[in-house]
């Protein structure tokens, strides 16, 4: 394991289990009393440290933790509105990853080039499928993928994803190995606890 400063450790409010601030969602009360999540940890106030996942959410609502936690009550909210607010910052987050492989022009795009680069091992470190791609050249794709064991997911449609990276509409795109990837990897897989996708 790497060496480094130990992270501050917080207890999430719906299993109780101590972890790393780094690894559970920040949320904050606004003044009006609603529940945000706070996946920067940008937002002033104190804050309430959940696991990125919906049976703590809703383990915590049930108990009335989030109340306690900030010494307030809160505006009622449903595990399925508060779980759903992540995803959407999650997704907003993988968006904007998108858009700065895009300003570096880290990116490959295109069943055609997605397919290429996938025979030359190592060239990509995931591939993102639009959700309306055409089933047998998703299937190609993810079987090419799976074969360098390099992670597939399905997200947005082919026009979302065109406009994201400044093109017409785009049925794939591959990320380089690299830091952009590792970042989009570990968001993706965050998104994927929280809105129970694969
Ligand atoms: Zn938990």
């Amino acid at each position: 394991m790497a060496q480094g400063r130990r992270q501050p450790q917080r207890t999430c409010l719906g299993c109780r289990e101590v972890k790393e601030q780094g690894s559970l969602i920040r949320f904050v009360r606004s003044p009006d009393g609603e529940i945000l999540a706070d996946l920067k940890g940008r937002l002033p106030g104190r804050g309430a440290y959940l696991c990125n996942r919906r049976d703590c959410i809703d383990a915590a609502l049930r108990r009335k933790q989030f109340d306690r936690a900030f010494r307030q009550s809160c505006q009622p909210v449903t595990a399925e509105q508060l779980a759903g607010g992540v995803a959407g910052e999650l997704l907003a987050y993988l968006v904007s990853l998108l858009g700065m492989a895009r300003k570096s022009a880290k990116f490959v795009s295109g069943s055609n080039a997605v397919l290429d680069a996938l025979t030359r091992k190592g060239s990509l470190a995931v591939v993102v499928l639009a959700r309306d791609i055409s089933p047998q050249i998703g299937e190609k794709v993810r079987r090419k993928a799976a074969m360098q064991k390099i992670v597939t997911t399905d997200l947005l449609d082919k026009a979302e994803l065109g406009r994201i990276l400044g093109r017409a509409e785009r049925s794939v795109v591959g990320l380089p190995d690299g830091k952009l990837a590792e970042a989009f990897l570990k968001e993706l897989l965050r998104y994927q606890d929280i809105s129970g996708e694969c």
